[in-house]
C-alpha cells in the first residue's frame, strides 16, 4: 500500500520568490553553471541566493560530475566505478563562469572520485586558483571528500587559497558504518580535517553533521570533542531527509528546540560559530556566517 508520510510543520517550506533570487537565477541561465542549489532543489535558496546583500550571497557547485564511485545510504547520487573523465576546461570555465556572476561566497564540491589517483585533488586545487586570478573577492570554501585518506590531496587543496576547508564527518562514529560508503571511517574523516588545518595557517576547518539517522546524545557530544580535539572551528546541524524508499529511513525528526540545544553546546565547546537547525545543510548561509563570524 502507499505510505503516509506527514512530515513535521517545521519541515514544510515555501517556493523562494526574492528579487534577488530570481535576478541570480537569470544570470545563472547564460553561465552553464550547475548548481546544487538547483539540482538538489535545496529549500534554502531563497535565503542562501537571496539575502539582501549580493556579496554575501552563497551558492554550491558541483565539480568532477555527477557520478560518484561510492555509495553512501543517505545519499541520491548515481554511482559508478568508472564515472566519465573529468572535464580539462572546467577549472578555467567554472572561474570565468563565477567572476562574471558577482556572487560573494562559492561552496565548490565534488562526488567522490576513487577512480583517479589524486582523489581529484589537483583539480579542485586548479579551480579554487582560477577562481582567486579571476574573482579574488569571492570567498571560497571547498567541501571535498576523505581522498581514501590521502593527505598529499588534502594538503594540495588547503594550499591553493581557499578560505575553508569543509569535509564532512555526516554521522557519530558508531553509525558511521551503517550510513557511510565503507570506504569513509570517521577516524579518516578526523584525519582530513586535522591535516587541513595544519597545512595553512588561519584556513578555518568545517564539518557538518546530520541528525536524526538514530545517533545518541552521548555520541554527538564524543563526535563534537574529537573534532574540537582536531581544531575544526565550524559545525553545522540539519535533519536527515530521506532521498528515495532505498534510502535509509529517518530514525528521528529532530525538533527545533532540539537543534538550538546542539547549536548552544557546540558554541560552548569553544566552535567558531555553528548552523543548526532542521533544514540546515553544511553551505547554508555559509557566506553570511562567514562574513559575521569570521571578518568582523
Ligand atoms: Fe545551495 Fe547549500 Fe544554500 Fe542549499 S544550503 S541553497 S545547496 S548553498
Ligand atoms: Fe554521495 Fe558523497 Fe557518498 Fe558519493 S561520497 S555517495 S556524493 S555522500
Amino acid at each position: 500500500g502507499k505510505e503516509i508520510v506527514r512530515l513535521p510543520t517545521w519541515l514544510k517550506t515555501s517556493i523562494p520568490r526574492g528579487t534577488n533570487y530570481n535576478k541570480i537565477k537569470e544570470d545563472l541561465r547564460g553561465l552553464n553553471l550547475h548548481t546544487v542549489c538547483e539540482e538538489a532543489r535545496c529549500p534554502n535558496i531563497g535565503e542562501c541566493w537571496g539575502g539582501s546583500d549580493k556579496s554575501a550571497a552563497t551558492a554550491t557547485i558541483m565539480l568532477m560530475g555527477d557520478t560518484c564511485t561510492r555509495g553512501c545510504r543517505f545519499c541520491s547520487v548515481k554511482t559508478s566505478r568508472r564515472p566519465p573523465p573529468l572535464d580539462p576546461h572546467e577549472p578555467e570555465n567554472t572561474a570565468e563562469a563565477l567572476s562574471r556572476w558577482g556572487l560573494g561566497y562559492v561552496v565548490l564540491t565534488s562526488v567522490d572520485r576513487d577512480d583517479i589517483v589524486d582523489g581529484g585533488a589537483r583539480h579542485f586545487a586548479e579551480t579554487i586558483r582560477r577562481i582567486k586570478q579571476k574573482a579574488p573577492n569571492i570567498l571560497v570554501e571547498a567541501l571535498t571528500g576523505d581522498f581514501l585518506g590521502n593527505t598529499e590531496s588534502v594538503e594540495l587543496v588547503a594550499q591553493s587559497g581557499l578560505d575553508v576547508y569543509a569535509h564532512n564527518v555526516e554521522t557519530v562514529e558508531e553509525l558511521t558504518p551503517f550510513v557511510r560508503d565503507r570506504r569513509a571511517t570517521f577516524r579518516q574523516s578526523l584525519k582530513v580535517l586535522e591535516k587541513a588545518k595544519e597545512s595553512k595557517e588561519g584556513l578555518i576547518t568545517k564539518t557538518s553533521i546530520m541528525l536524526g539517522l538514530g545517533e545518541t546524545e552521548p555520541q554527538v557530544m564524543d563526535a563534537l570533542k574529537e573534532l574540537r580535539a582536531v581544531n575544526v572551528d565550524v559545525v553545522t546541524f540539519g535533519q536527515y531527509m530521506r532521498p528515495t524508499k532505498r534510502h535509509m529511513k529517518v530514525a528521528e525528526y529532530i525538533t527545533p528546540e532540539a537543534f538550538e540545544r546542539w547549536r548552544v553546546r557546540a558554541l560552548d565547546m569553544g566552535f567558531m560559530y555553528v548552523a543548526s537547525g532542521p533544514l540546515v545543510r553544511s553551505s547554508y548561509k555559509a557566506g553570511e556566517a562567514f562574513i559575521e563570524n569570521v571578518l568582523k
